[in-house]
């Protein structure tokens, strides 16, 4: 049988890794290292990188493309999935590819026989991933046109859809939707339904799994695939490297990039290129002993580029617990293994390696892989294969098959991928599993964003953090959940304030990072900008709403504000509805806000509703409702309103309120009530930071 492009490459990597053992690799010198290049590669820095799809597929031999639109990595794995999926159970050539990535003009030119996915999530208010701007606004332009004219234009174009969104939002999966009907406008065929998935019901990955099996029906259908058994193939390749250690300056230990790695960190600092900032003070917040909000002062002076404006947020690059790190790499068998140097490689040209190489599978497995998130059913159902026995490869097909035994054993326990693992195999190890699987299965670890809270205008160099540290009892077991990022803060802070080894919950985090390279408390960061902002004139009345940690960016508009009146400038009402649960727990900048109010005077007014204090729990929407008539006055005077913090409930409720109090005070109907506060939003005098 001829060999096919992946075979080639297959091999060709396992020669090379022999070559490599015989040779302990002396035959590659430091700066000609031919793993290192795939990083660089697989970021779209390689020059002459085509933006043509078409000539790209058939440069690579490939029938199916997958196009993700993602914000945070949820999406762009889906689309790693169904290329995999496509791959192993029907033979499909596929390739992932970033909407940025690419042109669109020549849509209307791909033939007939290959098939098109597009995996978009929605972002904010119902707006595109900031991947798939260019496209959205292409393929939903009045006048888009393509290369060739044909009627309708694209009559040739098979396409598949499934979006990602959340129904707590009003503009609920509105990409996936607007681009479904621009497409159909478009003559293009979908093939199967174009799927929904709802992060709102917590239902996102059983939305995928239910949709994508009839999809896959139609698909084989209309394209006359035959199913296969579906076996594991591996896109990335993994080489030991037997000449590297640790210490050895080529290898990444944590480093996101290569100025990183060699030291010289420079600008400019982005969502690809974090600036490691010194936390320069920390505090708690709340006066309760199991509860914590943590207030963080970031300096970004010594950035260079780094900048923001009040309302904008920061990024934090987390970094994984070490007795999550251990467990993981137990359960796979790497505990002694866990220095030993490798190269990944992408044994396909249109693969991406997440993370620049050689490295450690400690780092790995701590800098890289978001190894304590939920774990994807199907991701199981993979796993299956390389369990340690029959009874427990059973257990795992079972888990995969099943989505209320999964939801019962893995789901209600909040267990990450190591312990679903070892709590199906009782401890038994995973030797036969491929570390490929998990680097291709798992998310890459994502950084956090916070609400920045303070002003850019008081403080332009110093980014305040409000963040409070999330923890859960899960009833049933041991130990309580920890999230991520908010726990490496708090073992941040606890150093900033003297602990030289934090322990908090009993979790250790190699603070120092990389080489020792964030000593002295430093955390990598970024910066994104943000269109929730205060009216460029101060005397424009604003009314605030953000209960709990909702409240961060507010600090930040009422710090300014507060300046302002100090400077002599004319501000206008400022109120600020904040709700927490009781006054002597969680009550945060309670003493701030007095000194604010000694600027702003009158003109500023903190309303609060403590909803753990009396009989009826009182919620910042309640309050609302209290003020009505302040409310419709200010509204009237063109106030701008903003909402943050919580998106499931508050947000929702505060939206409804608000044309309740509309409808009474203006005495006309719901329905119109509604249409104004939809006008309110859409001309942004109604803004919101939700999460
Ligand atoms: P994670 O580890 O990410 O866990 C988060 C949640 O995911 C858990 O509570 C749980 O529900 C679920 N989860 C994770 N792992 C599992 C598992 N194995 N099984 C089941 N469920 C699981 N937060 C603030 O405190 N202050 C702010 O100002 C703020 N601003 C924000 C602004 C924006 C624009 C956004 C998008 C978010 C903001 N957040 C803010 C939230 C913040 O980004 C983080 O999501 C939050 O701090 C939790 O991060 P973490 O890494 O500690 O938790």
């Amino acid at each position: 049988a001829q060999l096919d492009t992946l075979d080639i490459i297959v091999l060709a990597v396992i020669l090379v890794g022999t070559a490599a053992y015989f040779t302990k690799g002396k035959v590659w010198g430091v700066t000609k290292d031919p793993y290192a290049a795939s990083f660089a590669n697989a970021n779209g820095h390689k020059a002459g990188k085509t933006r043509n799809i078409i000539e790209k597929m058939e440069e690579t031999g490939k029938n199916c493309v997958i196009f993700y639109g993602s914000q945070t990595g949820t999406a762009e794995d889906y689309a790693s999935r169904l290329a995999k999926e496509g791959k192993s159970r029907f033979g499909l050539e596929t390739m992932v590819a970033d909407l940025e990535d690419y042109d669109y003009e020549n849509l209307d030119a791909i033939p007939e026989d290959k098939v098109v996915m597009f995996v978009l999530a929605t972002y904010g208010e119902g707006e595109p991933t900031d991947n798939a701007v260019d496209f959205y606004e292409f393929i939903t332009g009045e006048d888009v046109s393509f290369s060739n004219s044909a009627d309708p234009p694209l009559g040739n174009l098979n396409y598949v859809a499934f979006g990602l969104g959340n129904n707590t939002y009003e503009h609920y999966n509105s990409m996936v939707r607007n681009v479904n009907k621009a497409l159909e406008k478009l003559g293009a065929h979908r093939i199967g339904e174009a799927g929904e998935g709802d992060d709102g019901a917590g239902t996102m990955e059983e939305d995928f799994l239910a949709w994508k099996d009839p999809m896959w029906a139609a698909l084989a259908a209309k394209m006359g695939l035959e199913e296969r058994e579906s076996v594991y193939e591996p896109i990335l390749g993994i080489v030991e490297r037997e000449n590297l250690t640790k210490d050895s300056p080529e290898v990444y230990l944590g480093e996101p990039n290569k100025m990183h790695l060699e030291g010289a960190a420079k600008g400019p600092f982005n969502a690809h290129n974090p600036y490691i900032a010194p936390i320069v003070e920390s505090k708690e917040l709340f006066s309760v002993k199991d509860r914590n909000c943590l207030h963080l002062e970031v300096d970004i002076s010594g950035s260079g580029n780094l900048s923001y404006q009040t309302g904008d947020h920061i990024a934090i690059w987390p970094t994984n617990p070490g007795q999550e790190v251990e467990q993981f790499l137990n359960i796979l068998g790497l505990e002694d293994k866990k220095d030993t140097v490798i190269s990944v490689k992408a044994l396909e040209p249109t693969a991406k390696v997440p993370f620049p190489t050689p490295t450690t599978y400690d780092a790995i497995v701590r800098y890289h892989l978001e190894i304590c998130a939920p774990v994807s059913r199907q991701f199981l159902g993979t796993l299956a294969a390389f369990a340690p026995d029959e009874t427990v490869k059973a257990e795992m097909a079972k888990l995969g098959n099943d989505k209320d035994y999964f939801q019962e054993k893995i789901s209600k326990n909040h267990y990450n991928i190591a312990r679903t693992l070892s709590v199906v195999s009782d401890g038994k190890k995973w030797t036969n599993a491929p570390f490929s699987a998990f680097i291709e299965g798992l998310t890459k670890l994502q950084p956090r964003y916070y609400s920045i809270s303070s002003s850019s205008v008081v403080q332009p160099k110093k980014i305040s953090i409000t963040a409070v540290v999330e923890t859960q009892v899960i009833p049933g077991r041991a130990d309580p959940f920890k999230g991520v990022a908010t726990n490496y803060l708090l073992a941040l802070k606890q150093k900033q304030n003297g602990d030289p080894n934090p322990e908090p919950f009993g979790l250790t985090y190699e603070l120092t990072g990389p080489r020792n390279k964030y000593d002295g408390v430093h955390v990598p960061v970024h910066v994104r900008h943000s269109n929730f902002k205060l009216p460029s004139d101060p005397s424009k009345p604003i009314i605030m709403i953000g209960p709990g940690t909702g409240v961060a960016p507010f600090r930040g508009f009422v710090q300014e504000r507060a300046h302002q009146a100090k400077s002599g400038e004319n501000v206008g009402r400022t109120l600020l509805f904040f709700g927490c649960r009781k006054r002597e727990e969680d009550f945060v900048y309670e003493s701030e806000w007095e000194e604010y109010k000694k600027s702003l005077g009158d003109n500023f007014e903190l309303i609060t509703a403590f909803s753990r204090e009396g009989p009826n729990k009182v919620y910042v929407q309640h309050r609302l409702k209290e003020k009505a008539q302040e409310v419709n006055e200010l509204l009237q005077k063109k106030a701008y309103l903003y909402v943050c913090g919580d998106a499931a409930n508050m947000a929702r409720e505060v939206n409804a309120v608000l044309a309740q109090i509309i409808a009474e005070q203006r005495g006309i109907p719901e329905t119109k009530a509604e249409e104004i506060v939809k006008n309110m939003r859409a001309s942004n005098q109604y803004q919101e930071d939700v999460w």
